[in-house]
C-alpha cells in the first residue's frame, strides 16, 4: 500500500509503498477514504511521543470502509463504514469496565502506537469496542475529523464541562481542538468568547459562534478582559493549545467553582507550567483533563450532527492528496492554517 513514512524523528517524511497491515483477530483493517492532519501527528514526528516506533506511519482521525475482518468480530463486516476515536480501549482492564475507554490502561492509538491512517489501510483494534458506523447522513470527510480534536472537545464540553446555556465559556487557542470547543458550546447555549493570536482565526470563531473574540497578541490583559467582560470570570475554560501561558490564563479566568479543562497538549518546556493554584483553592475551582471520548458516547455527537445543532464540515478549511501530506506535515507548528486540512486521495 502507500503510506507516509518518516525513518527519524523530525528526519525527511515521504510517501512509500509498504507491506499492507493484517488484522488481529479482535481487530480490523480499514481503507482509509479520508483523514484529518492534526497537530499531533507534529508532535509525532517531532518525537515527543514515547510510544511511537521507527520507521512510523502517522495518522489518527479517519474515516473508511472495513476491508478485512478479525475472526473474533462480531458486530462489524467487510463494507461497513466506520471511524473510531483516536484513543482505542482494550475492553477489559479496570479504565474499560468502568466506561472510561478514554483513559484504558491498554489503549491502542493508530499513528502512534502502530501505524496511522495516512496511508491506503490502517489496522484497528477490538472492534467491537471501539469502532463507530458512521450514519449515511454524514460524508467521510466529516467523520475523518470527528476521531481526535472534536470528540475530544466534546468530552470536554458536555461531559467534563458539562456546559448548560446561559454560561460563559472561554475558549484559549482557536486551532482545530479550539474552534470545535467554540462551535459545541455554542450549540449548548452558552456565551463563548475566543482568544487566540491570529485575527482570520479569530474571525472564523465568530464564523462558528463565539460572540466575542480577543486577540492575544496585542493585548496584555487578557484575564481582566474576560473578567470584566464576564462580571467575574468564566464558568468553564479550555486551554486548546497547551502552552504554559494558555494554561495560566485558563484557570485564572475563571469565576468561582469555575472549571478548567486542559486540551491542549502539553510537551517540551510546556509539561509542567505554573499554575494559579492559590485560586484553584479560594474559588474551589476545578481543573480537568479531555482524552479523547468513548465510542459509545459517539451517538449522542452524532445525533446533532445529523440535526445540523453540530456542523463540524465547516472546520475544514481544504482538502489534500496523501503526497501533499509529506509537505504539510513538518508546517503545523506554524499555525498557518486556520481549520482543519483532510487528506481525501490516497
Ligand atoms: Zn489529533
Ligand atoms: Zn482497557
Amino acid at each position: 500500500m502507500r503510506a507516509i513514512v518518516y525513518e527519524k524523528f523530525q528526519g525527511p517524511i515521504s510517501l512509500q509503498n509498504v507491506a499492507d497491515p493484517t488484522p488481529k483477530d479482535h481487530g480490523v483493517v480499514v481503507k482509509v477514504t479520508a483523514t484529518g492532519l492534526c497537530r499531533s501527528d507534529w508532535h509525532g514526528w517531532m518525537g515527543h511521543d514515547p510510544d511511537i516506533e521507527l520507521p512510523h506511519v502517522p495518522g489518527h482521525e479517519l474515516a473508511g470502509t472495513i476491508a478485512e475482518v478479525g475472526k473474533n468480530v462480531q458486530n462489524f463486516k467487510v463494507g461497513d463504514r466506520v471511524t473510531v476515536p483516536f484513543v482505542c480501549g482494550c475492553g477489559t482492564c479496570y479504565e474499560c469496565h468502568s466506561g472510561n475507554h478514554q483513559v484504558c490502561d491498554h489503549q491502542t492509538q493508530p499513528g502512534f502506537t502502530h501505524w496511522g491512517s495516512f496511508a491506503e489501510y490502517v489496522a484497528l483494534d477490538h472492534a467491537d469496542i471501539n469502532l463507530v458506523k458512521i450514519p449515511e447522513e454524514i460524508s467521510d470527510i466529516t467523520a475523518a475529523i470527528l476521531g481526535c480534536r472534536f470528540i475530544t472537545s466534546f468530552r470536554a464540553v458536555v461531559d467534563q464541562g458539562k456546559v448548560q446555556g446561559g454560561q460563559f465559556v472561554a475558549v484559549h487557542g482557536c486551532g482545530g481542538v479550539g474552534l470545535s470547543a467554540i462551535m459545541i458550546a455554542n450549540a449548548l447555549g452558552a456565551e463563548v468568547i475566543a482568544v487566540d493570536i491570529n485575527k482570520d482565526t479569530l474571525q472564523l470563531a465568530k464564523d462558528l459562534g463565539a460572540s466575542k473574540i480577543i486577540n492575544a497578541s496585542n493585548h496584555s490583559g487578557v484575564v481582566e478582559e474576560i473578567k470584566s467582560l464576564t462580571r467575574g470570570g468564566v464558568h468553564v475554560s479550555i486551554d486548546g493549545l497547551g502552552s504554559q501561558t494558555t494554561c495560566f490564563n485558563s484557570i485564572a479566568n475563571l469565576r468561582k467553582r469555575g472549571k478548567h479543562i486542559q486540551v491542549g497538549l502539553m510537551t517540551d518546556d510546556h509539561k509542567h507550567p505554573n499554575i494559579p493554584m492559590d485560586q484553584v483553592l479560594a474559588n474551589e475551582l476545578e481543573i480537568l483533563g479531555s482524552h479523547g471520548m468513548q465510542a459509545f458516547r459517539y451517538p449522542a455527537m452524532l445525533e446533532m450532527i445529523k440535526s445540523g445543532k453540530l456542523q463540524p464540515e465547516k472546520l475544514i478549511e481544504k482538502t489534500i492528496s496523501l503526497e501533499q501530506a509529506a509537505q504539510e506535515l513538518p508546517l503545523m507548528n506554524q499555525f498557518k492554517n486556520k481549520g482543519v486540512t483532510v487528506i481525501n486521495s490516497f
